[in-house]
């Protein structure tokens, strides 16, 4: 077996898998974002609810309080009326207190209708901008939604290529190499199949890693996994290798 072939053709294996997962990924994870969107604008939908279901409630109690105000004042006028009618002073008497109690009842009322009105036009500027939310929100999430359609789509495509190349690839393997780069993968905490070391260390679970495999891959007389996690090796760097002036 032509180890240095194979490690080549796992290197060009192992690009197009981390293309083909990075391109999964995101495609799981629009559905995600769609959601989150779609509970934001409903979230919203509720707050706009809310607000004008308070704003029309105080409304209701500000207009029975204008009601009363008119009812009030007309029998504060009505009583006004009848004190013409009165025919001694008890009589006199009773119907100023009367109207006096009228009239005090109906400032009263005349000053809850206005504080009631301030009240109301606080609450309608809060329905407004709840409803401006909203429409942004659902903007937002129409948005996402044409986008993601579109990405999706793109993604597919792009899917399709990179697992024809990954096939084309995994074609010209050898079956036991292949068999071993997909049993590494698939190990747990293994993602990904292949590491490089450097400096003796593995630079994916920063383990060391016996001389004697590091120099039978560097020479390409086996392929090699890491001990510690399982990855297979593609490149030994060397300190040498590595360009670093004071190491040399
Ligand atoms: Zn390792």
């Amino acid at each position: 077996m032509d180890v240095s072939l194979q490690v080549s053709l796992l290197g060009e294996l192992n690009q197009a898998d981390k293309a083909i997962w990075a391109l999964e990924d995101e495609a799981a994870a629009r559905p995600r974002e769609l959601r989150a969107r779609e509970e934001a604008l409903q979230e919203k939908k509720r707050a706009r609810e809310a607000a004008e279901a308070g704003h029309a409630a105080r409304d209701r109690e500000r207009r029975a309080r204008e009601k009363e105000l008119l009812e009030v004042e007309a029998r504060a006028r009505r009583a006004e009326e009848n004190a013409d009618r009165v025919t001694n002073q008890a009589q006199y008497d009773a119907s100023q207190r009367e109207v006096q109690a009228l009239r005090e009842r109906a400032d009263a009322l005349g000053e809850e209708a206005l504080a009631l009105i301030d009240e109301v036009d606080a609450l309608a500027r809060g329905v407004a901008e709840a409803r401006a939310a909203e429409g942004a929100a659902a903007a937002e999430r129409d948005d996402l939604a044409r986008t993601a359609a579109a990405r999706l789509a793109a993604i597919d495509g792009e899917l399709s290529g990179r697992r024809s190349e990954r096939d084309r690839v995994a074609g010209e393997m050898d079956p036991a190499v292949l068999a071993r780069y997909r049993r590494a993968v698939a190990s747990p905490g293994a993602r990904g199949g292949v590491t490089v070391c450097r400096d003796g260390v593995c630079q994916t679970c920063r383990r060391q890693v016996p001389p004697q495999i590091l120099n039978e891959a560097e020479a390409f007389r086996a392929l090699h996994a890491c001990p510690s996690c399982g990855r297979l090796i593609l490149n030994v760097l060397r300190p040498e290798a590595a360009g670093s002036p004071e190491s040399a």
